[in-house]
């Protein structure tokens, strides 16, 4: 017995070391190591009770042998897991602790043994024995283990689709059904039938090395362990790009280091789009948008954009591509990566808001640019009326008529011209005051305006003198026209002040009229204006002269 043992720990300890030389130590082989040593343990133990006679040594042997096949239990569904669950499994301690308490209780319980509730000597020595409830309690809860783990594998082995990774699965699972049933057989035969059948050796042995084979194979089998897959988890993982795979049922498969933790990816867990979107979408519209192409056109590619805001943590702007894995046509996962744009979105941003400001300094100068175009517009006209009356002034009128008096007589078009003087306005100065002197030049522009045509064109030509400069206007139109200004004027009250009579003010006119004048060459328009101007000047002389208040022609 003691020989079958020692050569299951040497066997145990070459594969132990063998594992330690030849392979880069992962987590998984940091499980599976943890899981060995424990698996070492029951030979020691199965050794050590047939080195000694004392039964003090001999129980300590026993219940070591024990004490690691109680943990054995929970090496396997550990081990389980990390199989079920790929590379990137990460039990947390509580999960841990609370899987390993049974088997903690359950070995204190052994090495306290109270009234030899796990095992008792038969004839004082412990070679032969006798087993309490602790000890089926531990086997009761192997078997806990056990269904629990191999409920575990089989259900993933069954979900997967690829033969290497299957394979892989039913290898466990061959060894842990082996390291369970062996000791089973060894429980029977030694335990319950001993009475009747002969003690044989090593068989629980037996089955702890057999399985141990199986679980090596089973993680040699795991791609993981292959140093290329642990070079390409690097690279992924040292990309500055997050990279998320899903599943055809969008169960996160593999995600990289380097998605943001904010986004609550979990692996293996289903990812919950929605949430992200309506937590981070940079535009609520466009995020809304990108779900319902998600879920409708399931082989597009997609795209939108993250705003992932945090308090005490700067903005961070992330590009989110979706593709999909198409196998044979049909979609079998996808694809989700996930850029940092937040350097070139705070550039977009800050380009966007020069150009606001820009485009706030343009309004300005637009309306600058209008409030001079005003001005102009208004010196303009300034430039060419008087202030007090609003009419033309006198320079306009005859730049004006330097153009108009050309056309005319190149096609022989009748006009006219009137020049009109207040009659005795120094009375009204000297009697009402220069106010009232204004007011009534001011009235008299009015009056006469209102009895222009809309092209006839008015211009004060001096202190209270007028022109009235009347195109396309024959002999008796322009007598007529006279005369009504004249009268207009005659009969304008003009108000002059607090109980004082209005004012009645009139006008003397010369007029001179060019009519159907053939032959008329002129060289210089400025020398032909002076004299006509001398004419029409000449007349309205004659006018005063002859008694004021009339029109004379010249
Ligand atoms: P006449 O009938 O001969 O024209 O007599 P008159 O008093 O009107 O004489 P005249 O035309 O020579 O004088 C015009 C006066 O009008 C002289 C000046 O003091 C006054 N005057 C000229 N321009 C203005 C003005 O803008 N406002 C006022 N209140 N008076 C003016
Ligand atoms: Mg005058
Ligand atoms: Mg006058």
């Amino acid at each position: 017995m003691t020989g079958i043992d020692l050569g299951l720990l040497a066997s145990l300890f070459a594969i132990f070391i063998y594992v330690f030389i030849k392979h880069v130590i992962s987590a998984q082989y940091k499980v599976y190591l943890f899981f060995h040593f424990f698996m070492m343990i029951w030979p020691v133990g199965q050794i050590g009770v047939h080195t000694t006679e004392q039964p003090h040594l001999q129980i300590a042997y026993i219940t070591l042998s024990f004490v690691g096949l109680s943990m054995l239990g929970f090496g396997w569904l550990l081990f389980a897991k990390f199989l079920v669950s790929g590379s990137y499994y990460k039990p947390n301690r509580s999960t841990v602790l609370l899987l390993l308490a049974p088997s903690i209780l359950l070995s204190a319980a052994m090495i306290w043994n109270p009234s030899h509730a796990f095992v008792a000597p038969v004839h004082g020595s412990y070679e032969e024995r006798v087993y309490g409830p602790v000890f089926w309690s531990m086997i009761l809860l192997l078997i806990t283990y056990f269904v629990y783990s191999v409920q575990l594998l089989w259900r993933k082995a069954r979900l997967l689709s690829d033969r290497t990774d299957k394979a892989r699965l039913v290898n466990a699972l061959a060894g842990i059904i082996i390291v369970f049933a062996l000791p089973v057989v060894d429980l029977t035969v030694n335990v319950i039938l001993d009475p009747w059948l002969p003690v044989i050796p090593g068989i629980t042995s037996f089955g702890i090395l057999l399985s141990d084979i199986f679980f090596l194979t089973s993680l040699q089998k795991h791609r993981s362990f292959d140093l290329v897959r642990i070079a390409q988890q690097d690279v992924v993982d040292t990309l500055s790009v997050g990279i998320i795979v899903l599943d055809e049922h969008d169960v996160v498969i593999e995600v990289n280091r380097n998605v943001c933790p904010k986004l609550g990816i979990a692996l293996w867990k289903p990812i919950n789009l929605t949430a992200i979107l309506s937590a981070h979408a940079l535009q609520p519209e466009a995020g809304e948008a990108f779900l319902l192409e998600f879920r409708g056109h399931a082989s597009k590619r997609l795209h939108t954009e993250l705003a992932i805001e945090l308090p005490n943590e700067p903005k961070q702007y992330l590009s989110l591509h979706t593709a999909p894995i198409l196998i044979g046509g049909s979609l079998k996962g996808r694809v989700i990566t996930l850029q940092d744009i937040t350097e070139l979105k705070s550039h977009v941003l800050k380009s966007q808001e020069q150009n606001n400001s820009l485009q706030e300094r343009n309004r300005a100068l637009i309306y600058m640019q209008d409030e001079l175009f005003q001005a102009n517009r208004k010196l303009e006209q300034m430039a060419v009326t008087d202030s007090l009356t609003g009419c033309f002034n006198r320079r306009f009128l005859m730049q004006q008529l330097e153009h108009e008096v050309q056309t005319n007589l190149r096609y022989r078009i009748p006009f006219a011209i009137l020049l009109f003087d207040i009659d005795l306005f120094k009375h009204v100065n000297d009697n009402y005051g220069h106010l009232v002197g204004d007011e009534v030049i001011k009235r008299t522009a009015e009056a006469v305006r209102g009895a222009l045509r809309r092209t006839d064109i008015l211009a004060r030509y001096g202190g209270e003198e007028f022109t009235v400069y009347l195109p396309h206007t024959s002999k008796e139109q322009a007598e007529m026209l006279a005369q009504r200004i004249r009268e207009v004027v005659e009969s304008n009250e003009i108000p002059a002040g607090r109980g004082r009579a209005p004012i009645s003010v009139t006008i003397s006119m010369g007029m001179h009229v060019v009519e159907e004048q053939t032959d008329i060459q002129i060289a210089d328009v400025k020398s032909y204006l002076r004299d006509l101007f001398t004419k029409i000047d000449t007349a309205l002389y004659r006018a005063k002269h002859n008694g004021r208040n009339r029109v004379v022609n010249h």
